[in-house]
């Protein structure tokens, strides 16, 4: 016998006990190979003042093991503490984030029967990465990073999973028709990559109506590739029309480490009445017995959870009368499933793994790209300031502007309100100041920080300011809407 795998487990919030214990019950009895470690995570650490929801022991235990199976946490909505999903999956570099959907027709109630699709959503960028601040009384801002190398990564990600899966197309959701910069460097880095794929089709989508070919026809995707916030919704909306949100599994893979857990939440108002389905976390645990080896145990596993599924043994989420045999809670749940390890389904397609089949792609390789010359060609200067109209805020600073600088445009809520604004556009106290110089020679930061100055001593209230630079020539910033 091998040495047992080592496996860190949580057993989170809400639902997250009882279908912790039900998926462990599995494991055991598949025969397995693994030792588990158990940490705390959560509301229970949080209350006991470590902010950052965990304690420093279980950071140890996830370093060692490098496996983490994790049930739900809670999240309080609006304030309190940071997200610890976010937090870890940050933290271990965790930036693939896999969702299957399935469709189980016609043994769960779906009106979507062939779908079959594979969400794999960038998992550490976009809006996630939590950068935000109020800077006046009115506004408030929340900066959406994406990165090339982050881009890369999760595509590059997406099309070797597409590859290895026998998957044939792979689709990008972006919003670059508006985010020309951020999601636009997606895009582009998606058509570079995909040339690189000819055996897979590829294909994008503006993510609002893809997310509406989503709900509607979800058989015409396989694999979509996407930013954090749009992976996090389009996935819950798959795995829903599935027949239920706690259907799916999920994976989170990064170079060295790996998190499994089910794509539904903690569940709170169904804690503790043994009622959760505990399917999301069992195939998260299938997953994990891929990713780190065990084909055999995870095959088991998933066959004899559709067996069970073809047997009409249903919690209440996906209990449909006249197609369900037996309404089972958690706990029986787990049993019948465990009864039922070594059989197959006879009508649903069987999984099939592969003896050391990896779903991870450790150490994806990143292009080398030559560095483009960057000049430094205008400040935004952003002041909070309430009342008036462009033309009162443009006299304003007109005596304070010169030297290598000169006032190009004003803008409200990225709205453009000098010059020849719009008299019905509605203001904020939150105004950027445009100023470039000459577009010939680089303007230099010192101008800039004499302008601060001159602002300063007026009683300006500067309250942001973003360097504009140019990139081999073409503008690295946006326009303002009516420029
Ligand atoms: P949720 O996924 O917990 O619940 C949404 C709905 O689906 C509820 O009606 C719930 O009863 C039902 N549901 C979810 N899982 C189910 C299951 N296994 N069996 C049967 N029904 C199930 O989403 P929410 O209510 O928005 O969030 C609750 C909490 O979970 C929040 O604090 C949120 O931050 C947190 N959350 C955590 C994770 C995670 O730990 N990975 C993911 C999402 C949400």
């Amino acid at each position: 016998m091998t040495e047992p795998t080592p496996i860190t487990i949580a057993r989170g919030d809400g639902i997250g006990p009882e279908i912790m214990d039900a998926t462990l019950e599995v494991l055991q009895a598949s025969g397995a190979n693994l030792a588990f470690e158990e940490i705390q995570i959560g509301e229970s650490v949080y209350k006991r003042g470590i902010m950052n929801g965990m304690e420093p022991s279980a950071w140890d235990s996830l370093r060692r093991t490098k496996v983490f199976l994790k049930a739900p946490i809670t999240t309080p909505q609006g304030g309190g503490y940071k997200s610890l999903n976010v937090t870890i999956r940050g933290a271990l570099g965790l930036y693939a984030n896999i969702r299957p959907c399935v469709s189980y027709h016609p043994y769960v109630s779906t009106k979507h029967p062939t779908m079959d699709v594979v969400i794999v959503r960038e998992n550490e960028e976009d809006l996630y990465a939590g950068i935000e601040y109020r800077q006046t009384q009115e506004v408030t801002q929340a900066v959406k990073l994406i990165t090339r190398p982050g881009s890369e990564k999760i595509i590059r990600y997406a099309f070797e999973y597409a590859r290895a899966n026998h998957r044939r197309k792979v689709t990008a959701f972006v919003k670059d028709n508006i985010m020309k910069i951020s999601d636009g460097l997606f895009h582009r880095v998606f058509d570079e990559i995909a040339a690189e794929y000819p055996d897979i089709e590829h294909e994008s989508m503006i993510v609002d109506i893809g997310a509406a070919r989503l709900a509607d026809t979800p058989e015409q995707f396989d694999v979509i590739v996407t930013l954090n916030l749009y992976g996090d919704i389009i996935s819950d909306i798959a795995a829903q029309i599935t027949g239920s949100v706690g259907l799916a599994g999920s994976s989170n893979i990064g170079d060295q480490c790996a998190m499994f857990e089910a794509i539904h939440g903690s569940a709170p108002t169904i804690a503790g009445k043994n009622i959760a389905n505990p399917s999301g976390l069992i195939l998260a645990s299938v997953m994990m017995l891929v990713h780190i080896g065990q084909a055999e145990a995870a095959e088991k596993i998933h066959n004899a959870w559709l067996r069970m599924i073809e047997d009409g043994i249903h919690t209440v989420d996906i209990f449909k009368r006249g197609v369900s045999k037996a309404r089972v809670g958690t706990r029986d749940f787990a049993q019948n499933l465990i009864d039922r390890l070594g059989e197959r389904p006879t009508q649903l397609i069987p999984a099939s793994y592969q003896v050391g089949e990896k779903a991870s792609f450790a150490g994806i390789a990143l292009k080398d790209y030559a560095r483009q010359e960057k000049k430094l060609i205008g400040v935004d200067v952003f002041l909070d300031h309430k009342g008036g109209n462009g033309d009162d805020m443009a006299a304003r600073v007109a005596g304070l502007i010169g030297g290598d600088l000169k006032l190009s445009m004003i803008s409200n809520r990225g709205q453009k309100v000098w010059p020849d604004g719009a008299p019905e556009t509605f203001c904020t106290d939150h105004w950027r100041l445009r100023l470039l110089g000459d577009g010939k020679a680089p303007v230099s930061p010192a101008a800039i920080i004499s302008l601060l100055g001159r602002f300063a001593d007026a009683g300006l209230d500067v309250v942001q300011t973003a360097s504009l630079y140019s990139f081999d020539g073409a503008n690295g910033f946006s326009a303002a809407a009516g420029q």
